[in-house]
This record gives C-alpha cells, structure tokens and sequence, in this order.
C-alpha cells in the first residue's frame, strides 16, 4: 500500500467503483426511511422528474423491476446518473430528511433498482408499432441515447451513428471507473439497441454536406455532437502535456497501457481535472493541481474538491503555468506564476493577473491539462444559427434549419453541462420530433 491509498482499506481494489452496491437489506431499510412525501421536493430537483418516492416505494415493497421502470420510464440513463448526478445539489440536496438527519441515498437506490434489471439483461421497453418514420441521431452520448430511446419507444425508426468505436460518449470514455465503469453506460447502448435502434458506429458528419446527406435519407436529424477540441494554451513544452479526457479514456479502455509519471501536476480545477488526477493518485502518484484562481472559483463540485483532498491530491491556487521545464523528451517541471485577482471578467468571476517576478517551478515527470473543452467547432462546419458558439435552439430543440433538432453539451450556451441536463434534452427532442412527423402523417392522409 502507498501512501495515496493508505485511507483505504487493505483489500480495496483501487480501480472499482467508489461506492459499493447497497446490500438487500441495506436498500429496504434506506427506501423505508423514506417519508414519502406528497409534493416530494426531490423530485421538482430532479431535472428529469423522476417519481423519486415512487420507486422508492417499489424498492421498499421487494418491486425491483417496478421501480427500475418508474426510474427509466422518466430516465433511459438511470444507471448512469446514479452514479454521476451530483446528487447532493439535486434530489439529495432537496430531500427534507436534511434538516433531520441524514437526506435518504437515492442515487444509490436508484443505481441498486436500475442495475438488478441491467445486470440480469432485462429489457422492461418495448419499440412503439412502427410509425414508417426515421429519424438519425448523430452522437450516442446521454443526449443521443435519450432521446434515440424515447422515439423508438414511440414506433420510429431510429439510427444512431456514433464517431468512437464504443457507443455512450462520456459515459463510457470520459468518466472515470471510480464513478461509472465502463459495462454502465454499454449496458445502456444495448437497451437503446434492444428497443430496435440501429447503432452505426465509426461513422461521423463533418460539414453541411453530411447533414444535408442525412435530411435526404431521414423524416428527421437530432444532433447530440457534444463539445470541441480540449484549447491550447500556448506554453512553450505543451507538446509534452497530456490531455486529461485522454488519459481518462486510456484509464478505462486502455488501461494496461496507460503510463502514470511518479510526480504529476494536473492544469484545471474541474470535474474533469479532479477525475485525472484521482487516477494518478490512485496509480502511487504524487499529484498537485494546479488552478489560476482560488477554492471558491473552482468548476468542480465541492463534494468532488473534498473527495480530492481525501485522496491526498496536494492544489496550488493562483498559480499559472507558463512553460513545461523539460531535460529533451523528459518532463522535470511545470514552471509557473502566481497569479491575484483583479475584477470580474466576462463569466463574473475575478480575473487572475499575474504577479511580476513570483515565478516558480513545481518539479514533476507528468504534466496533464484538464481546463475545459472548446465549443463545438462542427456547429459552425453545418451552417447552423449559434448562441455563443453553441447551437442555437429553441425550447423544443429545433434549430434554425428545418427538420433538426439538437442537445446536450452542444447546446449548453448558459449554466452547466451535465449529464442529466443531456438526457432531458433528448426528451424534449423525441417529443418534439413526434409531434413534427405526427403532424406530418395527419397532413399526409388530410
Ligand atoms: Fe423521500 Fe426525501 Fe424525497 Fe421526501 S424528499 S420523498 S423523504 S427522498
């Protein structure tokens, strides 16, 4: 045992989820807790209204499959928000067991009902009678299963083409196996595929050819392409860092050649950031995040930032990399600045200003840059009206071309991405989506 995982105990596997599975007994006395309340305040907090006493209920009455179906009928991705909601700001946050003693676990209720029927393989959906309908959704992350699942429940025919080589998005390579192992969201791709979704992966659109090609062959196209390329920042040695989403996705589907340096410094105070840098921690590292601002403007959830610092992940604040030191291909340092605080940029938080001659270098064999992704620049390749970068829709998530609809992070012009955001877009879609091409039958046979 190393020092990074001294808090753990002897026989832990280091690279398992967080959070074991409630027991049987362990889930009934926590759903029987549960108050049940009449206008339940964790569920209004649940962006995707899930009847949280609902299956709670179910759980408490031996009903597993009754309650998996209460969480998917509201939630195709119930397995994996379980696990990567940020609970504690939404339904856990809300419940009003909080001011008593301790608020009921409901994301890992939820996980322990949806995984009995997904790890059994039940499928508690079936596709809608067919409507002669298509539709493509391109992108299979939470937004493009979503919303790929609610249309083929409601009889269209949907193909769902996915650019990587594992349908899921983030959810498969972007999350770290700590919080959502990789089976999670590839159970989540057969369900869509159980419904009769046509999963084309390997395949992408690149420009408005691509897009026109598909409205040619398609009733309709709901675009869920999620965000851009991680941004440069322009330091001399940058070739040398390694890009966080990378090393993530390596820790999952790649994990025996994933190369973990001894002293790691991580660029980015994120959700994304915290994740590499719990992977290298976990790996024997000793690892520091660096960040150009303080704790209290930390894009991180604040239960990500303390679980961090359980791990024993060290953090420089206002501290701005300026150059990767290296000795040829060798890392032996990140040389910084430290930064202040000036007034408030365009995002409302106070502007870092670099403080003249506080230069320093935090020795390290591994640099990995974890600061955000760049908006999608294939927005701009479809000829499509932008909000900030991000495809412009409206509140039915049509775009500003006829027949397309988009969501998730591609969309996300204000307030945060998350993945519970993105399965609630994909809803709204398919609803919108069938009311175009409903219209259009009633019209076709008026
Ligand atoms: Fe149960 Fe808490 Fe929701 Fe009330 S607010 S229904 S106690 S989970």
């Amino acid at each position: 045992m190393t020092e990074a995982t001294a808090h753990l105990p002897p026989d832990a596997n280091l690279f398992a989820e967080t959070y074991l599975p409630l027991s049987a007994h362990e889930a009934t006395v926590e759903a029987n807790r549960c108050l049940y309340c009449f206008d339940a305040p964790c569920l209004q907090a649940c962006p995707t209204h899930i009847d949280i006493p609902t299956f709670i209920r179910k759980i408490g009455t031996g009903n597993l499959r009754g309650s998996a179906r209460t969480i998917l009928e509201a939630n195709f991705l119930g397995g994996t928000c379980a696990r990567v909601c940020p609970v504690q700001e939404l339904c856990e946050g809300a419940c009003v067991l909080n001011s008593e003693e301790k608020p009921i676990a409901i994301g890992r209720l939820q996980r322990y009902a949806v995984d009995h029927v997904q790890e059994r393989g039940i499928q508690l959906f079936q596709a809608g009678a067919a409507t002669g309908h298509t539709v493509a959704v391109v992108g299979s992350g939470p937004a493009g299963l979503s919303a790929a699942a609610e249309l083929a429940k409601l009889g269209h025919a949907v193909t769902l083409l996915e650019r990587r080589e594992l349908g899921g998005g983030l959810s498969t390579y972007g999350i770290i196996v700590l919080r959502e192992p990789v089976e999670v969201s590839l159970r989540e791709v057969e369900a869509v595929k159980a419904l009769g979704v046509q999963v084309e992966t390997n395949l992408e659109i690149t420009d408005s050819a691509g897009l026109d090609a598909l409205l040619a062959e398609f009733d309709a196209v709901f675009l869920a392409v999620g965000l851009g390329a991680v941004p440069a920042m322009g330091m001399p040695g940058e070739e040398h860092v390694v890009d966080g989403l990378q090393f993530i996705e390596e820790s999952k589907v790649n994990a025996d050649a994933l190369h973990v340096g001894q002293t790691v410094a991580v660029i980015g105070a994120g959700n994304t950031a915290i994740d590499a840098a719990t992977i290298a921690r976990r790996h024997g590292a000793d690892v520091t995040m660096v960040y150009r601002r303080t704790e209290a403007e930390m894009t991180a959830y604040r239960h990500e930032y303390e679980f961090a610092l359980h791990e024993g992940i060290g953090y420089q604040f206002l501290t701005q990399p300026v150059r990767v030191v290296t000795d040829g291909d060798r890392i032996t340092g990140l040389e910084c600045v430290k930064m202040i605080l000036g007034t408030p940029d365009a995002s409302g938080r106070p502007s870092p200003k670099p403080l003249p001659g506080s230069e320093f270098v935090i020795p390290c064999d591994q640099v990995i840059k974890a600061i955000g992704q760049e908006k999608p620049a294939l927005a701009v390749e479809l000829g499509l009206k932008l909000d900030h970068g991000y495809i412009a829709v409206d509140d039915a998530m049509r775009t500003s071309v006829p027949r397309v609809y988009a969501g998730g992070d591609c969309v996300r012009a204000r307030g945060t991405a998350s993945t519970v955001m993105a399965v609630q877009d994909g809803k709204y879609a398919a609803a919108a989506i069938h009311q175009l091409l409903s219209e259009h039958k009633e019209a076709a046979h008026g």
